[in-house]
């Protein structure tokens, strides 16, 4: 099929990069501009400001620069740590392990928490391995908020609890790349040191800005920091932020893609953004029930809102799924990464969706599961995610 016109909308089902509104498509085909003309602050430092509010700080500085999610990883711990540091890190899924792979990289000494693929970060393991570390030699806890391998949400403010009942001093790094923007998340509530977001996601914008927000406990411990970094210095870029610049030539478009971004969360609100993504993930898992199947999360209290990894049964591969949704139905459904490749295929349901939107990739997963002989019931799917919907719009309408 390659090269041959595919008519009508891909249907375009990944866990990030999600779909980009039109509004913002629209926002970011700009001319370029002088960045560094006087009037160029006009557009940067009410971005910074209004950043915060995607993070639910007021403390926190945030930082935006070119680069994806794994930049902003990098960033975060090379600028506050030093080689040999130590860090805790429970290891759950394909993210969690890569920022501990980056992190080893860059010298520093991670104690990893094995957790099953499919539950989440443990606040009774952390809270015993901080009590037990009576010198404070861990500078630092890692924890990945929304898995996106495994469609796993773990509990940051639990994370916190467990450290101030422990007493230890560590800084918390959150990755909040497939959460942020859709799901709650409370940087000063839960007292977050560092936090990580991507533009892909949550935010409805081409990969391409790094996002990190520091608390200020996180910046006190900037200058001491030893990890070599560049690019990434954010010593640079306070200098630079602080006038409404940046260290380098900004990316122009995604600037003014993001002033759009951030226009459309504040007109739907981020209450109603959260409760949207939650009626799109249990719609999606009231489908998910109803073909038989499971989901990678092993209990209720790990499932992500963001995104279903969704288990084929024994003796099929996640991999025709998704082979076939692509090529048959224009559909991109996320593979199964590393330890459970083959295993599954995964739903994403963040960002600009709705409803209908999602019943067309309930509806065509559905399709390519039968096509490669997994046998779930023509048209359960669907329907049950369809009563789901329903049901939870007219409860929603008789609320208002
Ligand atoms: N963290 C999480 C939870 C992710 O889902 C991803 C990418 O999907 C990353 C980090 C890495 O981000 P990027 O691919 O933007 O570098």
């Amino acid at each position: 099929m390659a090269g041959a016109r595919r008519p009508g909308r891909n249907f375009l089902f990944v866990p990030g990069p999600t779909n980009v509104p039109d509004r913002i498509l629209r926002a970011m085909h700009v001319p370029m501009e002088d960045h560094r003309s006087p009037d160029f602050p006009k557009l940067t430092i009410p971005l910074f400001e209004d950043m915060k509010k995607s993070f639910q700080t007021k403390e926190g500085q945030v930082i935006i620069f070119p680069s994806s999610g794994t930049g902003a990883w990098e960033s975060a711990l090379t600028n506050t740590r030093s080689p040999g540091d130590k860090l805790l890190a429970p290891r759950f899924g394909q993210f969690s392990h890569l920022w501990i792979e980056l992190a080893r990289r860059h010298g520093l000494d991670v104690v990893v928490q094995e957790e099953e693929w499919g539950a989440g970060a443990d606040p009774d393991r952390i809270e015993e391995a901080l009590r037990a570390d009576k010198n404070h030699e861990i500078k630092g806890i890692l924890v990945v908020h929304n898995e996106t391998a495994t469609g796993v949400t773990s509990d940051v403010a639990a994370v916190r609890r467990a450290m101030d009942a422990a007493g230890h001093p560590a800084l918390l790094y959150v990755d909040g790349v497939s959460s942020i923007g859709s799901i709650d998340f409370r940087f000063d509530e839960w007292g977050v040191d560092l936090a990580i977001a991507g533009s892909q996601k949550g935010m409805m914008l081409p990969a391409g800005l790094g996002i990190v927000c520091a608390s200020p406990k996180a910046l006190a411990q900037m200058d001491a920091a030893q990890c070599t970094r560049a690019y990434f210095n954010l010593a640079d870029h306070f200098k630079a932020n602080a006038g409404g610049y940046f260290p380098y030539t900004p990316a122009l478009p995604l600037l003014y893609g993001l002033r759009e971004s951030l226009a459309m969360m504040f007109e739907e609100g981020l209450e109603n953004i959260f409760a949207r993504h939650h009626t799109l993930a249990s719609g999606t898992r009231a489908a998910v029930d109803a073909w038989g199947l499971s989901l990678c999360a092993k209990a209720p209290q790990w499932q992500s809102d963001t995104v279903s990894a969704i288990m084929v049964p024994e003796g099929f591969n996640g991999a025709d799924v998704i082979d076939r949704a692509y090529r048959r139905y224009n559909l991109a459904l996320g593979a199964g990464l590393s330890e459970v490749a083959g295993k599954l295929f995964r739903i994403g349901h963040l960002g600009d969706l709705n409803e209908l939107m999602l019943l067309g990739a309930i509806a065509g997963a559905e399709m390519s599961m039968r096509d490669v002989g997994i046998e779930v019931e023509p048209g359960s799917g669907v329907a049950a995610a369809q009563e789901y919907f329903r049901n939870a719009m007219g409860a929603a309408e008789q609320r208002l």
